[in-house]
């Protein structure tokens, strides 16, 4: 046992990360977490019986990171189906695997969506893509995403149908603004394998990884007010001092960086007798009007998120909403045309409304020398936006400030 006192700020994905690499070389760190329990913006809740992950989220398998922390077999994956159904004012269709092979066979769906020139650049892209090295991605020049697909060539059509509603829900802004290398990256892992949440949420990520520590403490409900040089001062007045400290929040307050900027989301829940999808993929909305973005049946990617039988729908929105009183009755409402389906039948179940969903970073990146985590001596910084906004990052930036601490750095 190495009996330096290692505190880390943060029960996230990056503090839990740094806790089971110092545990790996001796250390018995200890955890200070604000909430009562551990996740950080990967949670599931239970209500009613239905699984509610806080924010449709998805685990990338070709994230090469979760292959070190995470035994996807334990997690039992479900995997979505590649490609999206696609709902449009004039029809709704499924689009089939158009990450993988947009050239296999000749689909009628894909004329909907695009042209055969947006197909042979899709391929194209794809082909680029799975050759490109993830940190050559990190380092490209960078443009809006947006830009970026418009210089490839992509049609109108396409960007609306297609990336643009797919984009929307995974950046969680509405112009496609976030850098290409965010594009090229998450592009890359759709393409190179599968969007899956764990049978029993999203949190069972978090979970894993909170089981697989031995030697680690929590402290939770301690919200960490300040630091001053190695000492912690806590909210409730108390002050720690520590050897070592890993600050592993999502805001920069606590550095005196000044707070990051965050992109935000909505997050409802309804149920409903049956699907009316029926497969496990992501439903995307394609016209502008609309409050929702995309939507997905949880229930169809897994049986257990609803415990009675019911067909549990997760809708998101990325607009803000946060001015509008009857945002449930409005969804209703919008699902009712998309799916034929009366407004009334739709059962409101939860509205989390994340204000604090994905850092916007400027300069992103995959990794960093671990020296660069380092605030001043004793003090290191994990969480994903000091990366990008992702468990591959966040995890990543939790293993390197651990390594940093470990070699003394
Ligand atoms: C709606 C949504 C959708 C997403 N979709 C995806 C996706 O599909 N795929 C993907 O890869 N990523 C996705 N992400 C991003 C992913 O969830 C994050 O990158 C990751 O969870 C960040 O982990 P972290 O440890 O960096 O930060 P956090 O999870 O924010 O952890 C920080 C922890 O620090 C604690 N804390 C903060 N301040 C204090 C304090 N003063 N004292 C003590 N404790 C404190 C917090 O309570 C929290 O537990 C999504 C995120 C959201 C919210």
């Amino acid at each position: 046992m190495n009996d330096k006192s290692i505190y880390i700020i943060g029960a996230g994905i990056s503090g839990l990360v740094a806790a089971i690499e110092l545990e790996k070389a001796g250390y018995y760190p200890v955890i200070l977490e604000a909430e009562d329990r551990i996740g950080g913006r990967i949670k599931t809740d239970e209500v009613d019986g239905y699984l509610l992950d806080q924010g449709f989220q998805v685990l990338l398998t070709a994230y090469p990171e979760i292959h070190r922390y995470l035994d996807l077999d334990k997690l039992e994956l479900k995997k979505f189906k590649p490609g999206a159904v696609i709902f449009r004012p004039d029809a709704t269709f499924a689009i089939h695997d158009p990450l993988r092979n947009p050239l296999k066979g000749f689909s009628m769906a894909f004329s909907n969506i695009g042209s055969l020139w947006d197909k042979v650049k899709l391929f194209t892209l794809i082909k680029n893509l799975k050759e490109k090295q993830i940190d050559t991605i990190f380092t490209s020049p960078q443009t809006t995403t947006l830009e970026y697909l418009n210089k490839l060539g992509f049609s109108k059509k396409i960007i609306e149908n297609f990336f643009a509603p797919f984009f929307k829900g995974i950046f969680l802004e509405t112009s496609l603004a976030t850098s290409s290398r965010m594009f090229e990256f998450v592009f890359k892992m759709f393409a190179e394998g599968h969007a899956a949440v764990p049978a029993k949420g999203m949190g069972q990520v978090a979970q894993q990884l909170f089981e697989n520590l031995e030697h680690t403490q929590i402290r939770f409900n301690t919200t960490v007010a300040g630091l001053k040089k190695n000492q912690i001062e806590l909210a409730d007045g108390n002050t720690i001092t520590a050897d070592d400290i890993i600050l592993a929040t999502t805001h920069n307050k606590l550095t005196g960086q000044g707070e990051a900027e965050f992109h935000q989301v909505t997050n409802l829940y309804f149920t409903l007798q049956h699907s009316f999808i029926g497969k496990a993929m992501i439903g995307l909305v394609t016209d502008e009007k609309f409050l929702i973005n995309n939507l997905t049946f949880m229930t169809d990617v897994s049986p257990h998120y609803a415990s009675d039988g019911r067909a549990l729908l997760s809708v998101s929105v990325v607009k803000n909403v946060e001015e509008l009183e009857n945002l449930e009755e409005l969804i209703a409402l919008e699902l009712q045309v998309l799916s034929g389906i009366k407004a009334s039948y739709f059962k409101h179940v939860k509205t989390y409304t994340i204000s604090k969903a994905l850092p916007q970073i400027k300069d992103l990146k995959n990794w960093m020398p671990y020296q660069h985590t380092k605030l001043y001596d004793h003090v290191h910084l994990a969480g994903d936006y000091m990366l990008n906004g992702s468990i591959n990052a966040a995890m990543t930036s939790g293993r390197l400030a651990a390594e940093a601490v470990i070699a003394g750095d």
